[in-house]
């Protein structure tokens, strides 16, 4: 449970996550549309929700996660007629999109209409906007009738939660009501994709890949500062320019051949160790077994990228509860979810990235 003082009584339900009890998610929309905070699983990542219409209840969310003014949210919908009202207009990239990826972890940027409050796209002319395919999202955001926005329900800049407990850690005490549906899926945040530049940019990668929307939108680019900080890179999602995901300890990341990562680890974490450091290795399934140093936790299976985008936040969770005062973390191939990976990677590590 988070440090600190608790100001407000949270309410924290179990509710089953293929097919959640009609009475509980009542009971949670009564709230979103009483303008309160909700705690919910997607597929994703749990997500922090208010009404999206009401600009007041939106701001809370801000309060409650110590999140920046100028980091626009994600309205969640559950149906596509609910898109219409939210936007100027629909461009027809954004039709293939939602017909071949909807419901799912893929967010698309449109033209924002008047109904879109200043407090959810942070003064933007543009909106973004999510379908999510998780049974709780999808029956909560229509059982309140307003579209749900949610951004991460992590106190910001820490890793995103992927688990009820992740929030309680983080929110409990700040919010009204957590709804716990189970480990999420995914594991990382939706791609967010902005169709209102001169090419489709992806501004996060996600669990929707480059490689699936390159086959239906050939021209589908990433954006740079994905890839590479600098002076001359202007990020154009504001989400992008925090450091975020980042665990209390520092990390490194080590990318290059597997027997190179592990030889480059082992070098650095005895050299820790013996300087008196608690160390932590992210490890794969692979390579677990030839450490010889440290704390190891396999974050998953490199012939299976998904499960270690899915376990990724919560290994980070543990080295902070176990607190060890560095992370040494193997990277993976820049390719598929791997992009995801790295991404929240170099963020979490404050971009401490060390090709070997
Ligand atoms: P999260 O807070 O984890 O849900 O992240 C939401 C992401 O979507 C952040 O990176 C935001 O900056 C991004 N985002 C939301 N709305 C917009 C928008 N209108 N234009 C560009 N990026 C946006
Ligand atoms: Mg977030």
């Amino acid at each position: 449970m988070r440090e600190g003082v608790i100001d407000m009584e949270t309410k924290v339900i179990k509710v089953n996550p293929i097919n959640p009890e009609e009475e509980l998610i009542k009971e949670a929309a009564e709230l979103i549309k009483d303008g309160k905070l909700v705690a919910f699983p997607t597929e994703t990542v749990y997500g922090l929700g208010a009404n999206g219409l009401d600009g007041e209840a939106s701001s809370r969310i801000f309060t409650a996660k110590g999140r920046p003014q100028d980091n626009p949210l994600i309205l969640h919908i559950s149906s596509l007629e609910e898109l219409k009202p939210l936007v100027k207009s629909i461009p027809k990239e954004a039709e293939i999109i939602a017909e071949r990826f909807w419901p799912g972890p893929i967010t698309m940027i449109f033209e924002r209409s008047s109904l879109i409050s200043d407090v959810i796209t942070a003064g933007l002319d543009t909106v973004a906007i999510r379908m999510p395919k998780h049974p709780v999202a999808s029956a909560l955001i229509k059982a309140s009738g307003v579209p749900i926005a949610a951004p991460s329900a992590n106190t910001s800049g820490r890793p995103s939660p992927t688990q009820a407990e992740h929030v309680i850690e983080d929110l409990y005490g700040k919010i009204d009501m957590i709804i716990d549906g189970g480990a999420t899926g995914v594991g990382l945040e939706s791609t967010v994709l902005d169709l209102t530049s001169d090419r489709p940019t992806i501004l996060r990668p996600g669990g929707v890949t480059l490689e699936d929307l390159r086959p239906i939108i050939p021209d589908v680019t990433l954006d740079l500062s994905i890839i590479k900080d600098g002076e001359n890179i202007i990020p154009k999602s504001p989400g992008q320019k925090y450091r975020h995901y980042a665990p209390k300890a520092d990390m490194i990341v080590y990318c290059g051949d597997v027997e190179d990562i592990v030889k480059a680890i082992n070098k650095k974490a005895k050299e820790l160790v013996e300087n008196g450091k608690k160390v932590g290795i992210m490890a794969t399934d692979e390579t677990k077994d030839k450490y010889q140093e440290g704390m190891v936790i396999s974050v998953g299976n490199r012939r299976d990228k998904r499960t270690i985008a899915h376990n990724l936040f919560n290994i980070l969770r543990k080295f902070d509860e176990k607190k060890v005062n560095v992370i040494l973390a193997e990277g993976v191939e820049f390719q598929g979810i791997g992009i995801a990976i790295m991404n929240r990677m170099k963020k979490a590590s404050g971009g401490n990235i060390i090709d070997v």
